[in-house]
């Protein structure tokens, strides 16, 4: 996970660090927890009730660059790395 980027922990396993990741079929971001594999797409409601499971999702996705985040407009979240 290194140069990846994070934002803060997972609130379903409570242990995870959501990565900032891209959904390359609908090109968006989203968040991927790294411990429960768990997904959120919306900064406004990262919490259980709006999470996702990625491993039954059918998209191809990448962790997110930079440029992404900053297209995205998420470059104002408290980003760290690794
Ligand atoms: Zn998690």
């Amino acid at each position: 996970m290194e140069n990846q980027y994070w934002i803060k922990t997972c609130p379903f396993c409570n242990q995870g660090r959501l990565f900032i990741f891209k959904n390359l079929d609908e090109n968006k971001l989203y968040l991927h927890c790294e411990e429960c594999e768990r997904g959120y797409y919306d900064l406004q409601q990262i919490d259980v009730a709006h999470s996702f499971l990625t491993l039954t999702e059918d998209f191809s996705a990448v962790a997110a660059t930079k440029d992404d985040i900053k297209r995205a407009g998420w470059n104002n979240l408290d980003l760290k790395k690794g």
